[in-house]
């Protein structure tokens, strides 16, 4: 192993990097969970998360990864052997679905090359052919983060709405929150899927699901068993500030420095520098001559980019050579990507200086690599930075 110095740069699409800010604010004792100093800190990080949520819906906090969440969402509101719709975005989309398939829910898989984010079209489509309405529940991952691709939410619900289809409508936004523009009220979903480790600059072990009221009302006839995931268990000691079960007390206290911040950047421009970040970094992609792997312009996520390494080159070995020279991790190709695309993860704890340095991490690793280059994409995501 080679000594580094300095900090490593943690530049995977999550866990991202944690702020000196949330570290310290962890770093207290763990107090009473039943005490009333706790009661203040459930309550503000209940009502602060429906601010990142953008409902006015509750929030369940759950002391899980965010596969706990997914399972979560669809254990409170279904019934043994419900139909569910999912798509196909990439490789969370599809842990998703297997979950969901050993549930012992009839999973629908639309089909997708993991280019581009869900169609509401395709939806919309087989929904009509859905006469006895017997799906319950539509699945989309917002921000599919082993793509790089984002689906339009407004446009699938549009598209339930035309067809008056009454299934619940579930997004995963785990890698989207608190980086890409997200309105669980205004979009007019159901149950919201969230994690910590990703723009919320927390470390990992948080997930939340935030729901409203048709999601309530399902939780009430939904006959699949449920124990430690239970909203109905959470919402009596949630009122008043306090959890069923031990809370992850000093990951709450991240929470709530974390939920500060974004509030004092004030979240509009948490996305807008979000935003810009991603189209630096795809100005690098662009004059390196390498190939952005999310088809659809549109679709382009703000919090990292996959980038689809020439033909005859490895990416794992790109990300091996970066992470010994230069000490910075890059997200790896999952699934059937592995080998064939790195990912930059652009959110979170991040800035100009941040990206301008994981771009000439990247730069000097490809040289190294023997990846050919056509132009400098620092230079090209200097640019974009400096006009602004
Ligand atoms: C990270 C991620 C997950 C999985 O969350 P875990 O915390 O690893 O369980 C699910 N969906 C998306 C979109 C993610 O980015």
């Amino acid at each position: 192993m080679t000594l580094h110095t300095g900090r490593h740069f943690l530049q995977i699409p999550g866990p991202t990097n944690v702020p000196d800010r949330v570290l310290r604010a962890i770093d207290a004792p763990t107090i009473d969970h039943r005490g009333p100093e706790f009661a203040e800190l459930g309550l503000e990080v209940l009502a602060g998360m429906r601010k990142v949520f953008q409902t006015r819906h509750p929030v369940i906090i759950y002391p899980a990864s965010g596969t706990g969440a997914w399972e979560a969402a669809l254990v409170n509101t279904l019934s043994p052997g419900d139909r569910v719709l999912m798509a196909e975005t990439g490789q969370f989309a599809t842990l998703w679905r297997r979950l969901a398939t050993r549930l012992g829910f009839e999973v629908e898989f639309i089909p997708g090359d993991w280019r581009r984010g869900a169609e509401a079209a395709r939806i919309e489509a087989r929904l009509a052919e859905d006469r006895t309405q017997a799906i319950k529940a539509v699945c989309v991952v917002h921000n599919e983060t082993s793509t790089g691709a984002v689906t339009q939410v407004p446009a699938v619900r549009a598209a339930m709405d035309r067809l008056r289809h009454p299934a619940l409508l579930m997004v995963d936004t785990i890698s989207s929150l608190a980086s890409i523009d997200y309105r669980m009220d205004e979009w007019g979903v159901d149950v919201t899927v969230g994690g910590s480790q990703k723009g919320l600059m927390l470390p990992p072990g948080l997930s939340f699901n935030a729901i409203n009221d048709r999601a309530i009302a399902a939780s009430r006839t939904a006959r699949l068993p449920r124990s430690y995931w239970s909203w109905d268990e959470m919402a009596g000691p949630n009122a008043t500030g306090f959890f069923p079960y031990t809370p992850a007390t000093n990951l709450l206290y991240g929470l709530r420095e974390a939920l500060r911040m974004l509030e004092e950047e004030g979240l509009g421009n948490v996305f807008s520098r979000h935003l810009r970040h991603g189209e630096a970094t795809r100005a690098a992609v662009r004059a390196w001559g390498l190939e952005i792997l999310c088809a659809n312009p549109q679709e382009y996520s703000s919090s990292l980019t996959a980038v689809l390494m020439p033909e005859g080159h490895d990416a794992d070995r790109l990300r091996d050579l970066i992470l010994e020279r230069f000490d910075m991790s890059l997200g790896m190709g999952l699934g059937k990507l592995q080998g064939k695309v790195f990912r930059i993860g652009h959110l979170g704890h991040f800035n100009d200086l941040t990206l301008a340095g994981t771009l000439s991490g990247v730069e000097m690793g490809l040289k190294l690599a023997g990846v050919p280059v056509k132009n400098s994409g620092v230079q090209a995501a200097l640019q974009v930075l400096a006009g602004e």
